[in-house]
């Protein structure tokens, strides 16, 4: 793996640690931290500051039993959680999303597939698989958009974006991300708010695929 160059924000690893985030952005950050130990050390950073403060607050009085129960919950605060294991190109809390078996991927025209992992009120979260030099067609953001690459790499008007780097695109983000040679581009991507395309064709079949 070439040296991972856009990473998440630090106020997103915050988020995150204080389990405020959305599952679909959970799912990409947990990803991206177990991938990289940048973030894993930042994110430990954050975590560490909240257990602090907890242990803080032994003046008041509560029994042991409530104290050790709270501490115990807060152990697992939030899901989905970093897992340091990869099955091939899937960091762990991919393949606990995907019940550890295989993505069911379905065409999308063009050579590109996705496999949608939750699609729900607060956002939807899928891996995607472009082919080498295939484009996504162009489009903006009405939400945030977190898209984090596995496997090959894809660029856009923004730069270069190869394995284990994360696109963090919003509102003033309008692009076209095309993969780059070599493997196919596969990647996890988290929206809260449907994707706005430019062109007719995607913008009809929209509904139906439900990017
Ligand atoms: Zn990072
Ligand atoms: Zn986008």
């Amino acid at each position: 793996m070439t040296a991972i160059t856009h990473h998440i924000s630090d106020a997103m690893l915050a988020a995150y640690a204080a389990g405020n985030l959305p599952t679909p952005f959970a799912l990409v950050v947990a990803s991206h931290v177990s991938l990289c130990a940048e973030c894993r050390a930042a994110l430990e950073a954050h975590q560490a500051v909240g257990g602090v403060m907890l242990e803080d607050s032994r003046s008041v009085r509560v029994s042991d039993t409530l104290r050790s129960g709270v501490l115990d919950m807060l152990d697992d605060p939030y899901s989905p959680e970093p897992v340091y294991e990869r099955t091939g190109i899937y960091p762990g809390p991919i393949m606990q999303a995907l019940k550890g078996k295989a993505p069911r991927w379905k065409s999308l025209g063009m050579g590109v597939r996705q496999s949608i992992l939750s699609d729900g009120d607060e956002g939807s979260v899928r891996l995607l698989f472009i082919p080498p030099g295939q484009a996504v067609p162009e489009h903006s953001h009405s939400g945030l958009e977190l898209t984090l690459v596995l496997q090959g790499s894809f660029s856009d008007e923004t730069g270069y974006f190869g394995v284990g780097d994360v696109e963090i695109g919003d509102e003033a983000l309008e692009h076209t991300p095309i993969a780059g040679a070599g493997d196919p581009c596969i990647c996890l991507a988290a929206t809260d708010a449907p994707l706005r395309f430019n062109a007719m064709i995607p913008r009809l079949l929209q509904p139906f695929f439900r990017i």
